[in-house]
């Protein structure tokens, strides 16, 4: 071991060699242990600095930090590894499959690499269709099913071969790393991969979306990743499709029947509950007052919106013909009145934009209208029954 870098947070450790990747071109860096005079440290990041030294972090909670000089025995996490090789690989063909189908402008534009995941930016002017996104995976897995050879060779950048992927923006040495996916997807790449396709064993597209305009994400799982991602799915149809009495590929059918059911439910609640109103209006108005020619109903009533209280209202004026409704009801905190004048209570002087005024400011609220209908409330509900029927 050469040195001990530290920053404010963290120590790392520099070596004279290392099979650690250090964090590049999106990939992950590499996790693993530094054994040293029998004690094995843990790395749990390993990058590159400016000057170009690998950095390997130690963990946090690393108490001890070895002399330097002394010899290290490195072994990296190699199930980590092989799984952040299948989703760089993964991006190879993604990349390679983008292009296949929708055209040849599209241009990896970043791109992220672990063993959970790998993110692809690319430059495409609208989003996917469903069908354009299964033809990707299609054409990814096809290829991992073919097992081809994956290939890494190094040249001059202007022998590469050609159709070789390079990036604009991105400075290239003279001596260039190719890297070549069964003779079909060639790309400059630094990064570490499988030795033939089908060790990604599989891939899923997990979603698609737009990160600016002009620019698509797809996050894709390969690998492990991929079949924890499919058994979360089919754990989460298992138990929708046992809530359900319905087996996985019945689930849907199942559904609609139930939404089906739901709908008629619904209409039938509804006729119910006008049926209700209807008989409830009929009872308030049986017991209106007479006062010359006039039929008064004032009541507290129990509705579940304002509109419901309007219509109910109605109801009953139209049932006692001329005359004056006063209804209340307390709906969550706030206390709502409405009245309703008919023409011949209006020309005997009553005003329903008075009452509810009047009744308004008795509930410590506001409210008003015209002379034939008028809304309001106040904040008290408490105080409806004295304030109504007082
Ligand atoms: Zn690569």
């Amino acid at each position: 071991m050469l040195e001990v870098v530290r920053t404010e947070k963290d120590t790392f450790l520099v070596f004279d060699r290392t099979p650690f990747y250090a964090e590049m071109g999106g990939q992950a860096g590499d996790t693993g242990t530094a054994t040293i005079d029998g004690h094995a440290f843990q790395i749990v990041d390993t990058i590159k600095d400016k000057s170009g030294r690998v950095l390997h972090k130690l963990a946090a909670d690393s108490k001890q930090v070895p002399a330097n000089g002394s010899t290290a025995k490195l072994a990296v996490d190699v199930v980590r590894r092989r799984a952040i090789a299948r989703h760089h690989t993964a991006e190879h063909l993604i990349h390679w499959a983008l292009r296949k189908t929708l055209g040849s402008h599209v241009r990896q534009a970043g791109t992220h690499k672990t063993a959970e995941r790998m993110r692809f930016d690319f430059a495409h002017f609208e989003a996917l269709t469903p069908a354009q996104l299964r033809e990707v995976e299609q054409l990814v897995n096809e290829r991992i099913l073919d097992n081809a050879k994956v290939a890494c060779f190094e040249t001059d950048f202007d022998q590469k071969p050609e159709g070789t992927l390079a990036f604009f923006g991105e400075k290239y040495g003279k001596v260039v790393r190719v890297v070549d996916v069964g003779g079909y997807s060639r790309e400059l790449c630094g990064g570490t991969h499988v030795s033939t396709t089908g060790e990604i064993g599989l891939i899923k597209i997990v979603s698609e979306s737009a990160i600016a305009a002009g620019t698509r994400r797809l996050e894709i799982v390969a690998g492990q990743a991929a079949l924890d991602f499919i058994a979360e799915r089919e754990a989460v149809l298992a138990n929708v499709g046992s809530q359900l009495s319905a087996g996985p590929l019945d689930v849907a059918k199942k559904l609609d029947a139930v939404l089906a059911q739901k709908a008629d439910l619904e209409k039938k609640l509804k006729a119910f509950e006008q049926k209700a109103a209807a008989g409830l209006s009929e009872e308030l108005a049986a017991k209106a007052t007479l006062k010359g020619d006039l039929k008064f109903v004032s009541a507290v009533v129990s509705v579940d919106a304002p509109d419901a209280l309007r219509t109910l209202g109605t109801q009953v004026l139209q049932k006692l013909g001329e005359g004056v409704v006063v209804l209340g009801a307390a709906l969550g905190e706030k206390a709502t009145v409405v009245a309703f004048c008919s023409p011949a209570a209006i020309k005997a002087g009553h005003q329903a934009g008075k009452i509810v005024n009047e009744l308004s400011q008795k509930l410590g609220g506001k409210g008003g209208g015209k002379p034939d209908f008028a809304m309001g409330g106040g904040k008290e509900p408490a105080k409806l029954a004295e304030v109504i029927q007082g």
